[in-house]
């Protein structure tokens, strides 16, 4: 692998059921054929498939995480709720944590700053997603928004080696489109920056989520700061997953 590339991580949202399972096992047999590569292959499916999925990946190259958890850490009455107690029980690795989808319900910077300190209580990691909308980036806000994003999700949080930071430009979720080479150079280089000096770490792990597919991820490869993807509807395909795997690590 000449590329950073080392993350590819399957966001199913609220898709998949039993019969996803199945079309599993050509991820598995294809992360068997190239284990020798070193990258990792994260897939978060709904919690209704989340133990399945757990079973069907032991042992093999790919780890499970799910797509979201309450801010408590271990019970309550929170109806409807998982907590990532729950989570790590069942074997899973890591949690999405500020995913747009759930800001946009109402879910505060605030709120994800709990989540994320229960996650890492529980030794899970963290895939903490960071974007601005179409109307932030038209007001040129991109880079305060970023900065509040990570200052306040991040609050009373010392050590960030098990967070993955995914930049998800919001406008660009499902949307089929990608951000300009250039301005996701200068995205990585911001997120870096604040990182760098509000926790001292020099080489934070990013991905680049937004639309990535089989037909963008060749050139996304040719920029040296992404450290893998985050990918949601390519996901759901497992030949199109394959394929941008393959792309990203020959
Ligand atoms: C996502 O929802 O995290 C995502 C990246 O979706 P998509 O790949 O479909 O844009």
């Amino acid at each position: 692998m000449t590329n950073n590339i080392k993350y590819f991580i399957g966001n199913l949202k609220m898709y998949g059921n039993t019969n996803y399972l199945k079309s599993m096992q050509k991820v598995i047999n294809f992360s068997y054929k190239k284990k020798h590569k070193k990258f990792k292959i994260v897939f978060c499916p709904p919690y209704t498939i989340l133990s399945d999925f757990v079973k069907l990946t032991k042992n093999t190259q790919i780890e499970v995480g799910a797509q979201n958890c309450h801010h408590n850490e271990y019970t309550g009455s929170f109806t409807g709720s998982i907590s990532p107690n729950m989570i790590k029980s069942i074997g899973a690795k890591y949690i999405i944590i500020g995913h747009s989808e759930n800001r946009v319900t109402g879910e505060t910077n605030s709120i994800i700053n709990k989540k994320i300190i229960s996650t890492l209580s529980q030794k899970l990691n963290v895939i903490f997603c960071i974007g601005e909308t179409s109307k932030e980036k038209k007001l040129n806000k991109t880079n305060s928004v970023l900065k509040k994003q990570i200052i306040n999700g991040l609050k009373n949080i010392k050590k960030i080696d098990k967070i993955i930071f995914a930049y998800e430009p919001v406008w660009c979720i499902g949307k089929g489109k990608i951000p300009k080479t250039n301005d996701i150079k200068n995205q990585f280089k911001y997120i870096k920056k604040i990182l760098f000096k509000n926790f001292k770490t020099l080489n934070p792990t990013i991905v680049y989520g937004g639309s990535v597919d089989q037909n963008n991820v060749e050139s996304l490869c040719q920029i040296n700061e992404i450290k893998g993807f985050l990918i949601g509807g390519a996901s759901r395909k497992p030949n199109k997953f394959i394929d941008i795997v393959k792309k990203s690590i020959n």
